[in-house]
């Protein structure tokens, strides 16, 4: 039998539908509307992309969006100070700085710079704290991304054997801490596999839930899918350019083989990607609504 295909075309949608909804009523109810700033240096073509993506979610859901554009020799002093420029402006509740940095800035230092509250890729200490302790914040965006697709898809977590392959800090060990914290979307028991792993197909098969974030094509195959297992490729390779000019894209799951033994399954492109940018404008609305509330206003 083949799998459910879980598209997070359609599911981004769906939640962008909602989310709209909802900065209706804020700004109705409280006269606000979130703000996203986007801050990118230098010329990278697929970092442009990235951005110019964040930028029209924003506009769409009526967001106050700015996007700033430094040149690549911009030194790190005044890219720090334009963070803390925007860590003060009441109109901003996201700050995201697109990654990679060129070289001479200091990755960590800039993501230190961004005021926790306002954290909404949720790669600052305090955030990484924060979803490890279970407390308020915000999680990164790709697994926030995961746990949402699953729980729409009805997917059950709990009880259930999890398997993470990769460990990375934005993709593979967020998603392993989120499938295992006591929530909904979680309860989960993990095995998280890297490079290390003695024998990774055997972890994988006794996976009900199967999440690939190892950034190699063709690392699952079918002989290593427990039959009936939700599979989530996050990987995105490219493997080979169309007549257009455009990339191939391939996921790090051999889909066709493997849609054929799991329940559901994620494609690529369509899958994880889509969902990310979506969980970037549900943080930076959660960011605006935690603020009305500190600021002692109640959410009808
Ligand atoms: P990364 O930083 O390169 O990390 C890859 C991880 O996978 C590492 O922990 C590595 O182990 C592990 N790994 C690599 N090959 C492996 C293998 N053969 N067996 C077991 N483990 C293996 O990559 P990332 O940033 O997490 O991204 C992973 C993939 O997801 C990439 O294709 C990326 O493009 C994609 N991605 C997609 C989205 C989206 O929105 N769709 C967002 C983020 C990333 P070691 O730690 O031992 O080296």
């Amino acid at each position: 039998m083949s799998a459910k295909i879980l598209s997070g075309t359609e599911t981004a949608k769906e939640i962008r539908a909602e989310l709209k909804a909802a900065v209706e009523k804020m700004h109705t109810e409280h006269g606000v509307v979130p703000g996203l700033v986007t801050i990118l240096v230098g010329e990278d073509p697929a970092s442009q992309s990235y951005v110019s993506g964040k930028q029209k979610a924003a506009k769409e859901l009526g967001f106050y969006s700015v996007q700033e554009n430094l040149s690549a020799d911009t030194c790190e002093k005044d890219l720090l100070d334009m963070v803390e420029r925007y860590n003060r402006d009441e109109r901003i509740h996201g700050i995201l700085v697109q990654l990679p940095l060129p070289k001479h800035i200091s990755e960590s230092r800039v993501i230190m710079a961004i005021d926790p509250d306002k954290d909404v890729d949720g790669f600052h200490p305090v955030s990484v704290g924060r979803l490890l302790l279970g407390e308020e914040g915000f999680a990164p965006c790709t697994p926030s991304g995961i746990i949402e697709l699953l729980k729409r898809s009805g997917a059950n977590t709990s009880g259930a054997e999890a398997v993470v392959i990769g460990r990375s800090n934005i993709v593979g060990k967020p998603i392993s801490m989120m499938l295992a914290r006591k929530a909904e979307g979680g309860n989960a028991t993990v095995t998280m596999c890297h490079t290390g792993t003695k024998d990774i197909a055997a972890h994988a098969r006794r996976a009900d839930i199967l999440v690939v974030a190892a950034g190699r094509p063709g690392t699952v195959t079918a002989d290593m899918v427990k039959p009936g297992a939700v599979v989530i490729d996050v990987g995105v390779n490219r493997i080979g350019i169309k007549p257009d000019g455009k990339a191939i894209l391939a996921g790090d799951v051999d889909f066709d083989t493997v849609k054929e033994i799991a329940s559901a399954i994620t494609p690529v492109p369509g899958g994880v990607g889509p969902m990310t940018i979506t969980m970037l404008m549900k943080n930076t609305f959660k960011s605006a609504q935690m603020k009305l509330e500190k600021e002692g206003h109640t959410n009808k």
